[in-house]
């Protein structure tokens, strides 16, 4: 790190009193203090789209890549979610709710994301929804929605972003699979067959665009603590006793934060990861180390 000259200082003493005073986001701060200190951004001229940015993994993964330079627009149903979100990232931040399962919001969200950060780099596919049951107690509601959201309306998201893509020389496409799209387990018999298609969709999508410079990735996520796995606990008889038995399945000792799967994710966006593509990581407190 380069030493801060004394005007650098004067003026960044002067932005940490204003974000202690909440008249500017940390995000902000961060950013300002790694632009005085003269390091690189990671992600500094990348512009990204995190889908289910609102709450859990994608919240915390949006956040993460604001904080690494990244322009972010915010896709999800709940709007004021993602203005909550976007209200911690500061300026940077484009929110957008929409359905990724709906065709003409897809085109909407990047139309409207190129329009205003002027193209597009990377697109964090995060966007899903857990239905609990064995294959016959699941409804077929239940596996027309898991499957319409979990890998169609990825899938036309990643299809719908190659052009600029291509147009900006290359891209990175993440999508947040499952420990469940390589293991089975019990009562998952929607779930973990969508992330199992996730899971190939994304290495054919590796190999059809690798000469593009567009590279296709998947975090594989085991037990995260978000609104997603919180019914696993909620609709149980005992709360506890699961909670216990779902901590020993991860050697690790514990479950996962959102923000430890957020690492992975700045890396996979970055131009670290230039040479990595088709690529399954599980991100699992060793789960499937078992
Ligand atoms: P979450 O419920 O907090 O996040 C999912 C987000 O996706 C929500 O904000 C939700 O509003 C959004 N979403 C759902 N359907 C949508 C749609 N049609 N259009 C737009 N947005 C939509 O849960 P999470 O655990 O943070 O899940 C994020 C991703 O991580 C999911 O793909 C999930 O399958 C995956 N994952 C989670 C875990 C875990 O244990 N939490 C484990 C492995 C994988």
């Amino acid at each position: 790190m380069l030493p801060i000259p004394e005007a650098k200082l004067t003026l960044l003493l002067l932005v940490v009193s204003a974000s202690r005073n909440r008249r500017i986001p940390s995000c902000t701060l961060v950013s300002f203090v790694v632009y005085l200190s003269g390091m690189r951004s990671r992600l500094a001229n990348k512009i990204a789209i995190v889908t289910g940015a609102g709450s859990g993994i994608g919240r915390a993964c949006a956040i993460a890549l604001a904080r690494e330079g990244a322009r972010i627009t915010l896709v999800g149903r709940r709007k004021d979610r993602l203005d909550n979100v976007a209200r911690e990232i500061g300026d940077s931040a484009l929110v957008l709710a929409a359905d990724i399962s709906k065709r003409v919001e897809i085109d909407r969200m990047i139309e409207h994301t190129v329009a205003h950060f002027g193209g597009l780099n990377v697109l964090l596919n995060n966007a899903g929804i857990l239905h609990i049951g064995s294959a016959e107690q699941i409804t077929e509601e239940q596996w027309d929605e898991t499957f319409n959201i979990n890998v169609r309306g990825l899938w036309l998201l990643s299809r719908a972003v190659l052009p600029h893509m291509r147009e900006a020389g290359g891209g990175s496409i993440i999508n947040m699979a499952s420990v469940l799209g390589i293991n089975g387990a019990h009562n998952r018999a929607a779930y973990a067959p969508s992330k199992g298609a996730v899971i190939l969709l994304t290495k054919c999508m590796a190999i059809d665009h690798g000469q593009e410079n567009i590279r296709v990735n998947a975090i594989c996520p085991a037990f995260v603590e978000t609104e997603l796995s919180a019914a696993v606990f909620s609709d149980a008889k005992d709360p506890e006793a699961v909670r216990r038995e779902r901590i020993a399945a991860h050697p690790i000792g514990r479950l996962g934060k959102p923000e430890d799967i957020a690492g992975l994710a700045v890396y996979l966006a970055s131009d670290e990861s230039s040479w990595v593509t088709g690529a399954v990581f599980p991100v699992d407190g060793g789960y499937l180390a078992v």
